[in-house]
């Protein structure tokens, strides 16, 4: 069975010290994780940079393996016609060869065709960007699973899949704070 697999890099294969800056009207800055950031309520006259996650310095040198689901991809055996693609939510512009070999850093060897870059606000949520790529990707296999740790992003991938290429069975894997992976679901309703 040709199987595509997704994998996601922050929080998913890596850590990194990697935030998004905000700097307030009166001069204070506070720097928000990802998991942080999803509660923060933008103020009037808030600056808000992202550039940190675009510094390939920062994801070089601070990266950290998540180790279960890195051994996870180093075990796995891809079959005849199957393919593992790395989808990140980061923008391009960070360079696809940093992320190659941050991962590379890590033992997780994938090729600079093999690692898509989404991010980039302008044109949709990260979400929908990553669901969106997925389902052009998908159509020369018999099954996609996307391992992430985002539900968000899992919901997203999960009911697109369901509705633009319903003949292809879409499967998802969560992985939560600790680098557990779990099969996950999305409501029926969702
Ligand atoms: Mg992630």
């Amino acid at each position: 069975m040709a199987t595509l697999y997704v994998v996601d890099m922050d929080d998913t294969l890596l850590r990194t010290n990697t935030r998004v800056r905000v700097t307030r009207v009166d001069g204070t800055t506070v720097r928000y994780n990802s998991q942080q950031y999803k509660s923060y309520v933008r103020q009037p006259g808030d600056q808000v940079d992202y550039s940190e996650f675009t510094d390939p310095e920062r994801l070089m040198l601070t990266s950290k393996p998540v180790k279960r689901v890195v051994a996870w991809m180093r075990a796995l055996v891809l079959g005849p016609g199957s393919r593992l693609v790395i989808v990140t939510g980061r923008e391009s512009t960070i360079g696809i060869g940093w992320i190659v070999a941050a991962l590379a850093k890590h033992g997780v060897v994938v090729r600079l065709r093999d690692v898509f870059a989404v991010g980039t606000a302008t044109l949709g949520t990260v979400p929908e960007l990553k669901a969106g790529l997925v389902v052009n990707l998908s159509r020369s296999y018999d099954r996609v699973e996307m391992v992430d740790d985002s539900v968000a992003n899992l919901d997203a991938f999960l009911t697109t899949m369901r509705r633009v290429c319903p003949s292809v069975t879409a499967t998802a894997v969560h992985v939560d704070q600790l680098g557990q992976m779990r099969p996950y679901h999305t409501a029926p309703n969702n």
